[in-house]
């Protein structure tokens, strides 16, 4: 059985001003909750303050990209072992937003997945279909043949995080139907376990796409949801906190 995971995506938000928020879903997040994880992906430049703020709690601090190689000629791009090093335990690799707006496809993606691992960082990688994929009827095919080829080969599946959020509900408030999720999320399993065998159960496969308190519980009471990645909703330390009580 996967545990679950509660992870926020502050994507590009916050400064140094948005750290007490940090402090607080810290102080708010329970070791003894057990099988239900916590974690915050913030931008880099929060990286190290936001490990510092986390250490010592039960709290994880996460990357929202990386790129596939661990240092060179890459100006602006942060390597896995950047991450790393700063205590962050986790980064998001193939975000919707990355892939519109870097042109990162999923044969970037599995790189990134395998850079991340190969720097001790557990990727929550992300796969999601458009709104005109859905309408088109083959949200389910687009999105199982996007987690195989986003899937880092060779990979030890108990160390992989899957999130799909369907593009069409990120920050959209468009939230996709419990009897949706339940079906992209047991094809998902489905395509795991073809892919990795009886070790696929344990990969936690998330939910993403404007997860709130109002919502989650519903959302992550459905089979095969392991946890949600929330955007918006993971700013306000309130809010997420909400989330994670849900879960
Ligand atoms: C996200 O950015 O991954 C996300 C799901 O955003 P939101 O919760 O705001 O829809």
């Amino acid at each position: 059985m996967a545990r679950t995971l509660v992870a926020g995506n502050w994507k590009m938000n916050g400064t140094s001003a948005s750290l007490p928020e940090i402090e607080a879903i810290a102080a708010g997040v329970t070791p003894e909750k057990e099988g239900v994880e916590a974690l915050i992906c913030v931008p880099a430049t929060l990286l190290t303050r936001a490990a510092a703020a986390a250490k010592g709690t039960a709290l994880m601090i996460g990357a929202e990209t990386c790129h596939a190689r661990g240092s060179g000629a890459h100006t602006g791009d942060i390597s896995a072992p950047m991450i790393a090093d700063t205590g962050a335990s986790h980064v998001i690799v193939g975000h919707s937003e990355r892939r519109a707006d870097h042109g990162e496809s999923s044969e970037i993606v599995a790189a990134q997945a395998a850079a991340a691992l190969e720097a001790g960082l557990t990727p929550i990688i992300c796969i999601g279909e458009t709104a005109a994929e859905r309408d088109s009827g083959k949200a389910i095919e687009v999105v199982t043949t996007m987690l195989s080829a986003s899937l880092p080969a060779g990979a030890d599946p108990s160390l992989l995080v899957i999130a799909y959020e369907p593009v069409w509900a990120i920050g959209t408030g468009n939230v996709a139907t419990v009897e949706a999720v339940d079906e992209m999320h047991t094809a998902l399993r489905a395509r795991l376990t073809d892919t990795y065998g009886a070790a696929a159960a344990g990969i936690p496969i998330l939910y993403g796409g404007s997860m709130n308190p109002g919502n989650a519980a519903g959302l992550l009471a459905v089979r095969d949801v392991n946890g949600g990645l929330i955007g918006g909703a993971s700013l306000k330390a309130a809010d997420f906190l909400a989330i994670y009580a849900a879960a």
